[in-house]
């Protein structure tokens, strides 16, 4: 089997955080040469407060979400391969939702633990975990979404990192690793190198993660590793040298990294 050039991890301008229409990802993934483009844009939840979150596509945009991937497949079908995900906490009063969700034909899901709880009433991850109680919070919360055997991948597994320097990378910390790396390795699931993390440390914009402390502490368990775009734009899908360059830092680390996910086994 050669090596696919494939991404999961991609938003739409429906997420209120992301530019570009759906077919520039598209075209901006053909012209970079993916052959296969996985859109997996920020689900929306059936908040029972009411609450709306100004950070993912809203209930009602989810009909023309479908529709729009379903039109992008059937117009680039033989140039590139596009899947219909979602990017999804795992929240367990709104369980049913993701079920129904898969009934409406988004095929895969990958976890991106943003909220431990409900966005309605905790924190954004990354805010939360800059003390150790918050870190303690997102690790449960994690472990327990992994443990679901709903989701695809785990989607940047160091996130309580967000806004801690390396430096600050603490005893709770290396625990979190710990337990994210036990229960993803017992349920066979990938976690992801983040190339948008990637992308903002190198332009010298502060992001915590992708984290070199978690890298290296976690190099010992050896989990399968993928790498994810996260565009929020077209033009994240370019530079072939951020991807070179997380492939380099994994291998040398010894992370074994898949190209693809099981969807993708035939191509
Ligand atoms: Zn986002
Ligand atoms: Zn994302």
């Amino acid at each position: 089997m050669s090596f696919l050039l494939a991404n999961y991890h991609t938003h739409t301008m429906r997420c209120q955080h992301a530019s570009g229409e759906d077919a520039d990802y598209v075209e901006a993934a053909l012209k970079a040469g993916y052959q296969v483009l996985g859109f997996s844009d920020h689900s929306p939840w059936p908040f029972s407060s009411g609450y709306v979150s100004p950070i993912r596509m809203s209930a009602d945009r989810l009909d023309d979400y479908i529709a729009s991937v379903h039109d992008l497949q059937k117009m680039y079908d033989g140039r590139i391969r596009i899947h219909l995900g979602l990017e999804a906490e795992y929240f367990p009063r709104y369980h049913d939702w993701l079920e129904r969700m898969r009934d409406r034909g988004i095929s895969y899901f990958i976890l991106g633990q943003h909220y431990a709880d409900s966005e309605e009433d905790t924190p954004y991850t990354g805010n939360e975990c800059v003390t150790a109680d918050g870190v303690r919070r997102y690790t449960e919360s994690t472990v327990r979404a992994i443990r679901t055997g709903l989701f695809a991948y785990l989607a940047h597994p160091d996130l309580f990192m967000r806004h801690r320097t390396d430096e600050q990378f603490d005893a709770v910390c290396g625990e979190a690793s710990d337990m994210i790396c036990q229960a993803c390795l017992e349920m066979h699931l990938p976690i992801e190198y983040n190339l948008l993390g990637l992308r903002y440390q190198l332009e010298g914009r502060s992001r915590g993660y992708p984290s070199t402390p978690f890298w290296e502490r976690a190099k010992k368990y050896g989990n399968t590793v993928i790498l994810g775009v996260d565009a929020h734009a077209p033009a994240h899908l370019d530079g072939p040298d951020i991807r070179a360059l997380a492939l380099e830092r994994l291998h040398t680390l010894g992370y074994p990294v898949i190209d693809r996910l099981p969807m993708d086994q035939d191509y």
